[in-house]
């Protein structure tokens, strides 16, 4: 068996650890005996509907959302709103999460449109929010990262959070929320990277892209010794620094 990982903007979204995501995914299968390539989409590359099986969207500057923003609009947004409403796994860190929601407002000059896949609005706050995060998720229980955001983002009624900040600051450090879900897709300000600390998540959307393109949902465990001492480390960071 064989999975496509798209990396979307990969070259000028891609900070704070986020490639490591894209490696998680891709060894997690391998160890697992499926085939995993990764696949760069950027700046003019068109996105082919049903060609890829799992999303990745990092992080970037303002400077750089400002091309990706524009490059995403139109049938390159409107293709990947339809993977994921064909139940394609996808998961975004902050400013790719940002430009999947309505729009991001930076500090100054005009709001980026997003596509609006999360019903979810980000405005440039005084703040910036920087450290270590420990989030409650009812789904994959405790996740931990890392968060450099100024973007407070707001959902809106048709959004589901990701999970409860138990450490950090979150979506908008005032409502206890911190990502959104959306079918197979997440958004979070967990950087770290994300995926390599928190294997369920890792999992969750190999299965999802297994059960999407083969049909299949049977995933074999692996052991994942090192990554539950790596989270607990980082989670014990945390607790340590609040
Ligand atoms: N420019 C956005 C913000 O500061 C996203 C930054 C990031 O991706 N870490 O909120």
């Amino acid at each position: 068996m064989k999975l496509s990982i798209c990396w979307l903007y990969g070259s000028s979204m891609n900070i704070y650890g986020d490639r490591g995501n894209v490696l998680s995914l891709a060894q997690r299968c391998r160890w697992r005996g499926i085939e995993a390539e990764i696949v760069q989409l950027g700046l003019g590359d068109p996105l082919d509907q049903g060609a890829h099986d799992i999303y990745f969207w990092g992080g970037g500057q303002d400077r750089e959302q400002i091309n990706v923003s524009a490059d995403v609009q139109g049938a390159k947004g409107d293709a990947l709103k339809a993977e994921i409403e064909d139940g394609a796994p996808l998961l975004s860190v902050c400013g790719g999460y940002q430009l999947l929601g309505h729009y991001y407002r930076p500090a100054d000059g005009a709001d980026l449109p997003g596509i609006g896949l999360f019903d979810a609005t980000t405005t440039a706050g005084n703040e910036r929010f920087i450290g270590n995060i420990v989030v409650e998720s009812r789904e994959f229980g405790e996740l931990v990262g890392f968060e450099n955001h100024s973007g407070l983002t707001h959902l809106g009624s048709n959004a589901e959070p990701l999970g409860k900040v138990r450490v950090g600051r979150g979506n908008n450090g005032v409502d206890g929320t911190e990502g959104c879900r959306y079918r197979n897709a997440i958004g979070c300000y967990m950087h770290g990277a994300l995926l390599p600390k928190n294997p369920k998540l890792s999992d969750f959307l190999i299965r999802a892209a297994l059960r999407r393109r083969y049909s299949l949902d049977v995933l074999p465990a692996l052991d994942d010794s090192l990554e539950t001492t790596a989270h607990a480390s980082a989670v014990g960071r945390a607790l340590a620094r609040r």
